[in-house]
């Protein structure tokens, strides 16, 4: 069994049994095991009252599970976290998405790596830039902080 490297992108914005976002995000990394690097927990505070907080981490991740099978394991553990179906974009205890894997490109029915959008969010560059400066995107060629740079240049205010 070889041991593969995954980035994972860790997203809450909804209280669950450990509490606010930041703790959940903290019990996630947790629960996923063989963690190797991890990002600070970035925190979006409230604009107004119905506006809900964001934590948002990245980790790097050691497993010898194949894409498909750590897919399976991350959507077990959002269902454990009390993650329900249908929540996708809407408030959710957990998020779990696989950004990158040292195996290069994922393209399946149910998995898509790099992960299709997270050259265009600042949630996950910014965190991910903090461990994996360097990681290159195998699609573009692109590494974390030239598109990270990218993405705040096109939105200077975000
Ligand atoms: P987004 O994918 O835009 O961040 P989301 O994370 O809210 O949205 P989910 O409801 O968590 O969306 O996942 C929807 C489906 O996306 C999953 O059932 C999974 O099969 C699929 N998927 C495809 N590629 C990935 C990936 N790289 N990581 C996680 N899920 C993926
Ligand atoms: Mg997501
Ligand atoms: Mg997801």
């Amino acid at each position: 069994m070889s041991v593969t490297s995954y980035i994972i992108a860790l997203g809450s914005n909804r209280r669950g049994r450990h509490g606010g976002p930041r703790a959940e995000v903290q019990a996630a990394l947790v629960a996923i095991g063989g963690v190797r690097a991890v990002s600070r927990i970035h925190e979006t505070p409230p604009l107004g009252p119905s506006i809900r907080r964001f934590a948002n981490a990245v980790a790097e991740v050691e497993s010898g599970e194949a894409p498909e099978a750590l897919l399976r394991r991350l959507k077990a553990l959002e269902r454990a976290f009390g993650r329900r179906p249908g929540q996708r974009w809407g408030a959710r205890v957990i998020d779990l998405d696989i950004v990158l894997w040292s195996g290069g490109c994922w393209a399946s029915r149910t998995l898509t790596v790099p992960h299709p959008q997270y050259r265009a969010r600042r949630f996950v560059l910014a965190p991910l830039a903090e461990i994996a400066p360097d990681w290159r995107d195998p699609v573009t060629g692109r590494a974390t902080l030239p598109l990270l740079h990218a993405v705040d240049r096109r939105r200077p205010c975000a």
